[in-house]
């Protein structure tokens, strides 16, 4: 079997000002330090929000806590004229390894098009960071397609716009299933999980299907977050109410 080190990625959208951050990843790796001892590799990130990378940023590196740093959004473009906007170079300059495009909350709060999405992933993928793709359904697209035809599409979109040595992760989040306490099942997730690692199969080569980890997200909490993990093509949660809760989110990080 191909060995994929899990990823924890917390999603704390638009909560936390700089200083809670602090707080926040200093308990967080605290409380994981002895923790990292007993269950095997696993990398944990956090997502704040912008405001917040460069405490958190600063943090990380005195201290040299195994907690890797993510944003929650990235423009496409590299500078200019773009006011609001923040570029990859920024991100990349405070350290970010992650970015998520193409959250739900963007897709249908801000209308981000899959083109769009491709876009932003390009811009994370040229500034050397690696992009958490999010794609999935909503429950009229499930109710109309089943559950893998809309993620399946959205993925295929974001890929046509990414270099071939591009590293990337993907995130199946059903957009039923986030915030709504309502998770898919195993079985649910798993079957989505399969057919993204086909889509990356036939599009990338099997050393891109077998590296790539596939992530599920959808009101994952410490009581399921195992039952995720063990399935074949599950590498990891991406985490949103949960990962505001120091404690329960480090007993997701702890899901062994
Ligand atoms: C999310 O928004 O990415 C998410 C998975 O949220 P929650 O865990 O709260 O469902």
């Amino acid at each position: 079997a191909v060995k994929r080190t899990p990823l924890i990625a917390g999603n704390w959208k638009m909560n936390f000002d700089h200083l809670q951050a602090i707080a926040f990843v200093q308990k967080l790796a605290w409380s994981l330090k002895d923790a990292q001892h007993n269950y095997g590799e696993v990398e944990v990130a956090v997502f704040p929000p912008f405001t917040d990378l460069r405490s958190v940023q600063t943090l990380l590196a005195a201290d040299k806590l195994a907690v890797a740093l993510g944003a929650q959004d990235v423009s496409p473009h590299a500078a200019g004229a773009y006011t609001g906007d923040i570029s990859a170079a920024m991100l990349s300059k405070l350290d970010v390894r992650y970015i998520i495009v193409g959250h739900s909350e963007r897709r249908g709060g801000h209308g981000e098009s899959d083109e769009t999405v491709g876009l932003k992933a390009r811009a994370a993928v040229t500034a050397g960071m690696v992009p958490v793709i999010c794609v999935g359904e909503t429950a009229e697209d499930l109710e109309a397609h089943g559950a893998a035809a809309i993620p399946v599409q959205q993925l295929q979109a974001a890929l046509s716009q990414l270099p071939a040595e591009a590293e990337f992760v993907v995130a199946y989040e059903p957009v039923w299933a986030i915030g709504s306490g309502d998770p898919a099942t195993p079985a649910q997730a798993e079957e989505v999980g399969k057919a993204l690692r086909d889509v990356l199969r036939a599009e990338r080569g099997d050393a891109v299907a077998d590296a790539t980890r596939i992530l599920y997200g959808g009101s994952v909490a410490s009581q399921n977050v195992a039952s995720y993990l063990k399935q074949p093509n599950l590498d990891g949660a991406l985490v949103g109410g949960a990962s505001l809760k120091v404690d329960e989110f480090s007993r997701i990080a702890q899901f062994t």
